[in-house]
C-alpha cells in the first residue's frame, strides 16, 4: 500500500464533497427563483384580497344552531359558517348557554317558537 492512498482517498472525499456542495448550491440557487415568484405573487393586490378573504372566512363564526332539533320544518336554510348573532339553547343537562347563530336559524326559531 502506497503512501499516497490516504491523501487519494481523502483529496476524492474533498472532490466528491465539494461537488455534491456544488450541485445543493445549483439546486438552491435554481429553486430561488421560484420563492421569489412566489412571495411576488403573494404580494400582487389581487392574491393579497383572495388571502385576506380566507382569513376573515376563518374568523367567521359558525352557527351552533341545532337545526334538526330547533326548527325541523326548515332544515338546511343554514348558513353554517355566517352566525350574526346569539341565541339562547335550553339544554335539560347543561341549562340554558349562549350559542352563536346564523340570520336564517334564528329567524326559523323564533318562527316556531311563535307558533308552537
Ligand atoms: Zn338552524
Ligand atoms: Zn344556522
Amino acid at each position: 500500500m502506497s503512501d499516497n492512498w490516504d491523501t487519494e482517498l481523502a483529496d476524492t472525499m474533498a472532490e466528491a464533497g465539494r461537488r455534491v456542495g456544488q450541485a445543493m448550491a445549483d439546486a438552491i440557487g435554481r429553486m430561488r427563483p421560484a420563492f421569489d415568484a412566489l412571495a411576488d405573487v403573494a404580494n400582487r393586490p389581487e392574491v393579497r384580497a383572495v388571502i385576506e378573504r380566507a382569513e376573515k372566512a376563518m374568523q367567521r363564526r359558525p352557527c351552533l344552531c341545532f337545526c334538526s332539533r330547533a326548527h325541523p320544518a326548515d332544515h338546511g336554510i343554514c348558513e353554517v359558517f355566517d352566525a350574526v348573532i346569539t341565541g339562547q339553547y335550553s339544554s335539560d343537562l347543561l341549562g340554558d348557554f349562549d350559542v352563536p347563530l346564523c340570520a336564517p336559524c334564528a329567524a326559523a326559531r323564533a318562527a316556531r317558537n311563535f307558533t308552537s
